[in-house]
């Protein structure tokens, strides 16, 4: 694997590790991996799904401060870059691209780039500037690395949506590919903000992952209020302060109604200081409805080593 800190040395390091690697018919030939680093399961399953579908996997590696509107929240974010280059190496990542500021932002910029519509609801409009500060970083990326394929997690719903709109909208020539949320065993899904929580409060926090996952349960059941969906989320669990449950469109993060189409039910909620996000998405198959509830570790994630 080549650390580099550049985005000219990153595309060079990615056109080398595609020439030495051979064969990988039908295979995209780079796939990107953006991240903020403090890995874990969640992001190495993106990490493996890139590996099986790219010849080269270049994985980024950056907290973008950008996109916190909150700086105690961009301070404390956990971060340990020896330890996730050796993750990312075992996991099987070509190139690490872990920029410093000046490299991902100069002082004299001036482009900025409004998600619009898409970034207005839940997050949008819990946390003003955040989307536009990813909207900018992953445009840096997907812009200056080289990739056809990119991976985001469906853990980050909204933000899923709104990297396929801007990919759609800008034009640009590649694929975003959405994954499952992956959740340790007893359910709680996976972020590199819980290692800030207590026990008591980690606890706690499971109230958001049981909330929708009973919530599922009766969409499963046939039960299609938006209302009642939401409900069912929140009124299992009061040891969380919740922000916002909403069912959302998966193609515009629009709120809806009624579970009638391809949506997420997405739940924010403090737990202490720290902010959680979670949900469940709900896809049509030929008229069916199919649960995405992620998928369940079977040991303690190694956030915990
Ligand atoms: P982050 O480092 O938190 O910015 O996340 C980097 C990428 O990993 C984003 O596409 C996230 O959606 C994805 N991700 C984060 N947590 C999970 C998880 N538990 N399961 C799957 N993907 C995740």
């Amino acid at each position: 694997m080549r650390v580099v800190s550049s985005f000219s040395e990153a595309r060079s390091a990615a056109t080398e590790a595609y020439h030495r690697s051979n064969g990988g018919e039908g295979l995209a030939a780079i796939g990107l991996v953006p991240t903020m680093g403090f890995l874990h399961e969640g992001h190495l399953s993106l990490i493996s799904r890139a590996r099986r579908e790219c010849r080269v996997v270049t994985m980024s590696h950056y907290v973008n401060p950008r996109q916190f509107n909150v700086s105690s929240d961009f301070d404390r974010y956990p971060r340990s870059f020896e330890r996730d280059s050796q993750l990312a190496a075992e996991a099987g990542v070509d190139v690490l691209f872990a920029p410093p500021t000046s490299e991902m932002y100069e002082p004299t910029e001036s482009t900025s780039i409004r998600p619009g519509r898409v970034a207005r609801t839940m997050e949008g409009a819990g946390r003003p500037g955040h989307f536009e500060g990813v909207a900018l970083v992953v445009a840096k990326l997907l812009a200056g690395l080289g990739a056809q394929r990119a991976y985001f997690g469906r853990k980050d719903a909204q933000q899923l949506t709104m990297i396929r709109r801007m990919a759609r909208d800008l034009r640009f020539p590649i694929e975003i590919v959405g994954c499952p949320t992956i959740r340790e065993s007893d359910g709680l899904a996976l972020s590199s903000r819980n290692v800030l929580m207590s026990a008591q409060e980690r606890e706690a926090a499971l109230d958001i992952s049981r909330g929708l996952w009973a919530a599922a349960l009766a969409a499963e059941g046939g039960e299609r209020s938006a209302e009642d969906l939401c409900h069912a989320v929140t009124a299992g669990g009061d040891g969380v302060a919740w922000e916002y449950v909403e069912l959302a469109d998966q193609d515009d993060a629009s709120l809806l109604d009624a579970l009638d189409r391809p949506s997420f039910l997405a739940a924010a909620a403090s737990v202490g200081e720290v902010r959680l996000i979670d949900n469940v998405f709900f896809d049509m198959g030929g008229g069916h409805l199919a649960v995405d509830r992620g998928i369940l570790l079977q040991s303690p994630s190694l956030l915990y080593r």
